[in-house]
C-alpha cells in the first residue's frame, strides 16, 4: 500500500516508521503539513488488524489535524502517531520512553498528545525523553484534562448557531438533547444549565448520567430515544458516525452542535442531507477545537484562563463558516474544509480541495477521541 503516490494523494510531508523489538514498539508517525507550524496530534494505541490499517488511520487522522488547526487559527500543522498494540496489556515505561526518543529525533516537527489508547501517564513517560509532548498533568506543568476548555468551546459554538438560526445567542429555555454524559458533556451541561436551558441527556452507563445530575437538572432518556426528541438542539457528545441514513430522518432539532469527533458517517452525503433538511450543522472539528486550543496553550506555558479566552474565537469562526456555506450554497462541513484550505493556500500550503467525504472521516476503525 505504501507509495509516494499515496503520500501525494493525502498531501503528506513525511512518514516515520519506528521500531524497537526489545521495547515491543511498532509505531508510525505521520506528519501531514507543517505550513502553519509544527505538526500536532495525538498518539493512538490500537490493535490494528494490519499495518495498512494503521497506516491509513495515521494518514487520515493527521490530515484531519491539519484542517482542525488551520480553521482554529492556530499556527500549528497536522500530525498523528499510531502505536500498533493492545493498550490493555502491552503498555510499559520502556515502550513509551523508546517512542519518546523517536519523537525527540524529529526535533520538534511533531508534537504529540494523548489519544485513544493512551493517557496522561503514557505522555509523562514520553516527556522523560522529549519536550515535544502535550497533555501532561497539571502537576508537571501540563494542561491536564482538556474537557473544560473543549466544553466551553462547544457551548460558545452552540451560541453562534443559535444566533444564526434564531437571531439571538441566548440558549435560555431552549431544549437541548445531549448524547453522552462523559467528561465533555458534564462541563457542557453546567454551562447550559446556568443559562437556563432545558437539558435532555442519555448515556449507556447510568453512573455517568448520575454524575451529571449531581450538578445540573436534566431529563434522562434512553440511549436510542435521543434522536427522536422534539428539541431545539441535538448535541452529540459521545460517538462518531451517528449522523447517518437512519438517524437524519429522526432528528427534529434545528441545530446539531456537539463535541464528538467524526459525527457524519459520510461527510459529503450526510452534510448534504442536513443542508437539504434545513438543519444547521456546526462542523464537529471546529466546535470541539477547544481541546486542541488547550494543548496548543501548553506549548507556550499553560494558563487555563488564556485557553478559555482563545476558545471564544470559535464563535466568530463558526459564524464565518455559516457565511461561506450560505454564499456558496454548500454544506457547513464543506465550507469549513474550504476555509482551512484557503488559510493554508495563502502561505503556500495545500491548494487542492479534498473531497469532503475523505477529509476527516476515519471510518476504517470504530472509535474516535480528540
Ligand atoms: P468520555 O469517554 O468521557 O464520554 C463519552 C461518553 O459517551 C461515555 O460516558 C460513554 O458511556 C457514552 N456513550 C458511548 N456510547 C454511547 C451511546 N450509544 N449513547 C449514549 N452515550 C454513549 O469522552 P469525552 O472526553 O466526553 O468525549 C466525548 C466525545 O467528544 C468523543 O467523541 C471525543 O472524541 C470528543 N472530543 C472530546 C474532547 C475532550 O476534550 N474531552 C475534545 C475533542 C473531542
Amino acid at each position: 500500500m505504501l507509495s509516494f503516490e499515496l503520500l501525494e494523494k493525502f498531501g503528506h510531508e513525511q512518514l516515520v516508521f519506528c521500531s524497537n523489538k526489545e521495547a515491543g514498539l511498532k509505531a508510525i508517525i505521520a506528519i501531514h503539513d507543517t505550513t502553519l507550524g509544527p505538526a500536532i496530534g495525538g498518539t493512538r494505541m490500537w490493535n490494528y488488524r494490519s499495518m495498512d490499517d494503521a497506516l491509513l488511520d495515521a494518514l487520515r487522522l493527521s490530515r484531519g489535524m491539519t484542517y482542525k488547526a488551520a480553521v482554529a487559527g492556530l499556527n500549528l500543522g497536522g500530525g498523528t502517531a499510531v502505536i500498533i498494540g493492545d493498550s490493555a496489556n502491552q503498555k510499559s515505561e520502556f515502550l513509551f520512553r523508546t517512542f519518546g526518543k523517536f519523537i525527540d529525533g524529529l526535533g520538534g516537527r511533531y508534537i504529540t498528545a494523548e489519544d485513544v489508547g493512551t493517557d496522561v501517564r503514557d505522555m509523562e513517560f514520553v516527556r522523560m525523553e522529549t519536550p515535544y509532548v502535550t497533555g501532561i498533568s497539571k502537576a508537571l506543568g501540563g494542561s491536564g484534562d482538556p474537557s473544560p476548555v473543549t466544553a466551553y468551546g462547544v457551548y460558545i459554538g452552540m451560541k453562534a448557531c443559535a444566533h444564526e438560526k434564531w437571531g439571538s445567542d441566548s440558549l435560555r429555555g431552549r431544549k437541548i438533547a445531549i448524547q453522552g454524559a462523559g467528561q465533555l458533556a458534564r462541563y457542557l451541561c453546567e454551562h447550559l444549565y446556568n443559562e437556563g436551558a432545558e437539558i435532555y441527556i442519555t448515556d449507556i452507563i447510568d453512573e455517568k448520567v448520575k454524575r451529571v445530575l449531581e450538578t445540573v437538572k436534566a431529563f434522562v432518556v434512553k440511549p436510542d430515544e435521543i434522536y427522536d426528541l422534539d428539541v431545539d438542539i441535538f448535541s452529540p457528545c459521545a460517538l462518531g458516525g451517528i449522523i447517518n441514513d437512519e438517524n437524519v430522518p429522526r432528528i427534529k432539532a434545528e441545530i446539531i452542535a456537539g463535541g464528538a469527533n467524526n459525527q457524519l458517517e459520510d461527510d459529503e452525503k450526510h452534510g448534504n442531507m442536513l443542508l437539504e433538511k434545513g438543519i444547521l450543522y456546526a462542523p464537529d472539528y471546529v466546535i470541539n477545537s477547544g481541546g486542541l486550543i488547550n494543548v496548543a496553550n501548553e506549548i507556550e506555558g499553560y494558563r487555563q484562563d488564556r485557553a478559555m479566552k482563545q476558545a471564544e474565537s470559535i464563535y466568530e469562526i463558526v459564524r464565518e463558516i455559516f457565511k461561506i456555506s450560505k454564499q456558496q450554497s454548500i454544506p457547513t462541513n464543506t465550507a469549513s474544509n474550504r476555509k482551512a484550505e484557503d488559510r493554508l493556500a495563502k502561505i503556500g500550503g495545500i491548494t487542492q480541495i479534498y473531497s469532503a467525504s475523505k477529509s476527516h472521516n476515519s471510518r476504517s476503525v470504530e472509535y474516535q477521541k480528540r
